[in-house]
């Protein structure tokens, strides 16, 4: 169990700053480095929810996932799988026809185009394949920076954080970022993590912002990032 905080304890800013006031990078990596060795610790096996069997069903969960718990969507998603197995079959679909399997899922109905037409992408210029290369996700319909980088990361290992609405609040409470752009965020992060351990902060720091440090009801007392943590004591 993560060790209780002590109130007295001096907060990172504090020990960190320089002459100017502001924490220094090498400070703010080595943060980072007490910040990955407690993930690591937390969640060894750090990876996504999103229930899938291969690249192609983990890019459609993946875009069904916008706006949308992972949960919602592993409902819906094995009867989708078991009707349109493939990129080739789900091309074949109509909209309206897939509308039904996603329904529980936010903004279906702009969903279930989008799946069908990405299908259809996929078939018509990557032989049904997902492709492994950033520019080309993000041209699919329904594919961003987020999730081609997501897929990317996920399916193939290709080093990137991803920043969804859980980095974003970790970035900013940890005192790792001081953007408000995802991609400007994802940067900085990248910045203070080693590469290979890139996708592994991306799926760690969601199940910490999906189970501990929550939107609503951050549970700071005994967080063990309590003493690297420039939030501490907010709540
Ligand atoms: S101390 Fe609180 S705000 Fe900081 S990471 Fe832990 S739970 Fe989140």
């Amino acid at each position: 169990m993560p060790k209780v905080p002590k109130a007295t304890s001096p907060k990172p800013k504090d020990k960190a700053q320089g002459s100017s006031g502001r924490e220094s990078l090498k400070a703010k990596k080595q943060r980072a480095q007490r910040i990955l060795a407690v993930m690591e610790q937390l969640y060894p096996q750090a990876a996504t929810e999103l229930q899938h069997k291969n690249p192609f069903e983990l890019l459609i969960a993946t875009v069904l996932s916008a706006q949308a718990t992972d949960a919602s969507v592993n409902k819906a998603t094995p009867a989708l799988f078991q009707r349109y197995p493939d990129a080739f079959a789900l091309a074949q679909a109509t909209p309206e026809e897939v509308e039904p399997y996603i329904k529980t899922i936010g903004l279906y109905r702009s969903k279930a185009r989008n799946i069908v037409l990405l299908a259809r992408r996929l078939v018509e210029q990557h032989g049904g394949e997902v492709p492994v290369d950033k520019a080309k996700l993000r041209a699919l319909p329904g594919v961003g920076w987020k999730t081609a980088t997501v897929v990317l990361g996920a399916a193939f290992g290709v080093p990137g954080i991803a920043v969804d609405t859980h980095l974003t609040r970790l970035a900013a409470r940890l005192g790792l970022s001081a953007q408000k752009d995802p991609e400007k965020i994802g940067g900085d992060l990248e910045r203070l993590f080693p590469k290979e351990k890139w996708v592994f902060v991306h799926h760690a720091l969601i199940l910490f912002g999906r189970y501990r440090c929550t939107a609503r009801k951050p549970q700071c007392p005994g967080c063990p990032l309590y003493d690297d943590c420039l939030s501490q004591g907010a709540w």
